[in-house]
């Protein structure tokens, strides 16, 4: 017999599978020696008021026992013979794209401009160690994309439940805990993720798809308006439509995309810093004690959102326990961003402290930050003429422009320049750093001084609001390292709502992040799958 219910315990009874079996035969009335199993189906935790609770919804087996696997594994079938599909970019996206084209009886070819998810790992020690970014393998380029060395939060915005759910099934398919099925925050690791990434990749070889390493590609191959390959760095030809699942740090391919008279269009972004406060002190904010999290729980996280003159103030992909890591994709270029393992339990937690921008604000309250990018000749050569709101790269330049801004402040290697938050709030200069978990360096640097205005007004008058609803938030124990700039794509490739095809070009399809249509592993990953339905109806119509 299966008995379902949902109920809610103390963090030591539900995070304990003794004291949870005790809990529920208890509860219950059932004997011991028939209780069988117990399957944990949904776990929250509430902590709003003083004593937590784990809120339950769990299937319990008396004298039965549960199926072997939660979930139903998905059949590969062989595709070796069958019409091919192009995947630029191994990211989320992009192999999902490609576990769904097999799926669906399609062939994919994925093309990845950086390494192996292994080979990657020695190029991100060296971003560290010796300040040298390789700008095809580095926090955002190579297998698995953004989403290899990330913080592997899975949770999204995303209301299909139905779509969220497959993801997460793919993954447990590949080697992830069952544990994120259940969790309303789940949360994978990047201890954990490469070597899901390589079983999905083996996944794809063993149908018969094909996985290309240092592939980057820098063409698209057009006959009369429609997209019939892609041609790649070393001048190899792949046919076949495309799906263009590059992520949003892959300037080459916006630029290539304008220059190629494929249509795209600029899209507000999100900017601002990293803020890293110690974890104890995070934990004893959000659980309302002293202690902290004590043995069972997990380091706490939080969710701020505000409105500050108009502009959404927030924080972005908290990481609880985690690091804060150079994510630049380029040597001349600070960028930072956060990731954690698994366990969570380092002793710092990060978050974006970002600002919306909007299209329109760059001629607008940032047009003298702009101004003062283009008097470096560098920055100039590159960007002189996109600095208007009219020019679909617009967005991208002011991007990069703070990224210069913040590589300059930092002596132009990856050290970061940091402030403590109370410091910068009361625009103060930090007369000394806290130790922090950013292992490229720091510098104590002015950043209410440099910043754009736009953003140091909003992100203070933020951040005194934040303190207000959590007390003990705004302290100067809490450090802000700049600077976040890569929180979404700053431009958009059209593509058409119902074909998902790109508006202008046949067999283009544009996905995940950096086409603008995601944000986040969940929401690429599903992107991903949605483009390679979209591309085995566009190939049916095209037989009949
Ligand atoms: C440090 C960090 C931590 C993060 N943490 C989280 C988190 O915890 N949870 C979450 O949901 N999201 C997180 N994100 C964001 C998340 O990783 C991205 O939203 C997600 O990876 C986007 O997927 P994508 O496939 O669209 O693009 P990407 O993951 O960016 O993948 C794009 C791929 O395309 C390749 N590529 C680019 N140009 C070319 C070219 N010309 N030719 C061939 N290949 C090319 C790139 O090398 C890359 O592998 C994090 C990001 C970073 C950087």
């Amino acid at each position: 017999m299966i008995k379902q219910s949902t109920f809610r315990v103390i963090p030591s009874i539900a995070y304990n599978e003794k004291a949870l079996r005790e809990y529920i035969c208890r509860e219950f009335a059932i004997p011991f020696s028939k209780l069988s199993a117990i399957r944990i189906c949904r776990r929250s935790i509430d902590a709003r008021q003083r004593t937590i609770f784990v809120n339950l919804s769990v299937d319990i087996y008396i004298d039965e026992y549960p199926p072997r696997l939660d979930y139903l594994p998905i059949d590969y079938p062989s595709v070796k013979d069958c019409p091919t599909v192009v995947v630029v970019g191994a990211g989320p996206g992009g192999l999902f794209a490609a576990l769904r084209l097999i799926e669906l009886g399609l062939r994919p070819i994925v093309l990845e401009r950086g390494k192996d998810v292994h080979n990657r790992r020695k190029d991100i020690a060296k971003i560290s160690r010796e300040h040298l970014v390789d700008s095809e393998s580095n926090y955002s380029f190579g297998e698995g994309g953004a989403g290899a060395f990330s913080d592997g939060k899975l949770y999204t915005r995303s209301k299909k439940r139905g779509n969220v759910e497959k993801i997460l099934r793919v993954f447990c398919q590949h080697g992830a805990s069952t544990d994120i099925l259940c969790d309303a925050h789940p949360h994978i690791g990047t201890d954990r993720l490469p070597r899901i990434i390589e079983a999905m990749r083996n996944q794809i070889i063993e149908a018969g798809g094909e996985v290309h390493f240092n592939s980057r590609v820098d063409e698209l191959v057009i006959k009369d308006k429609e997209i019939i390959g892609t041609r790649t760095a070393d001048g190899r030809e792949f046919h076949g439509p495309v799906i263009l699942a590059t992520g949003h740090s892959a300037r080459d391919v916006y630029k290539y995309l304008y220059q190629q008279g494929i249509h795209i269009e600029a899209k507000g972004i999100a900017v601002g810093v990293r803020l890293e406060h110690p974890s104890a002190l995070i934990d004893q904010i959000q659980y309302h004690n002293r202690e902290g999290r004590g043995k069972w729980l997990p380091a706490a996280e939080y969710n701020f959102v505000t409105q500050v003159e108009g502009r959404g103030v927030y924080s972005f992909c908290m990481c609880p326990g985690g690091t804060v890591v150079p994510a630049a994709t380029d040597s001349a270029q600070v960028v930072v961003n956060g990731m954690s393992a698994s366990h969570r339990s380092g002793a710092w937690s990060n978050s974006g402290m970002v600002v919306e921008t909007r299209v329109e604000d760059i001629d607008g309250e940032l047009r003298p930050f702009m101004q003062e990018a283009l008097q470096d000749e560098d920055f100039a050569a590159q960007y002189q003429g996109m600095t208007k709101s009219d020019h679909p790269l617009c967005m991208m330049a002011f991007q990069a422009a703070l990224e210069r801004a913040t590589w300059i402040q930092g002596g132009r290697r990856q050290v970061a320049p940091a402030q403590r938050m109370a410091d910068f709030v009361n625009r103060r200069l930090s007369a000394d750093l806290p130790a922090s978990s950013y292992s490229a360096g720091l510098i104590a640097s002015p950043l209410h001084f440099w910043m754009p205005r736009f953003v140091v007004t909003r992100l203070a008058e933020g951040f005194k609001k934040f303190g207000k609803n959590s007390r003990g938030f705004l302290t100067n124990d809490a450090l802000m390292i700049a600077a976040e700039t890569r929180t979404s794509a700053p431009v958009r490739i059209t593509r058409d709502p119902a074909t998902l095809c790109h508006t202008h070009y046949a067999g283009l399809y544009p996905c995940g992040e950096g086409a603008g249509y995601a944000g986040g592993i969940v929401s690429a990953a599903i992107d991903g799958e949605r483009c390679a339905e979209a591309v085995a109806e566009y190939l049916l119509s095209n037989q009949s």
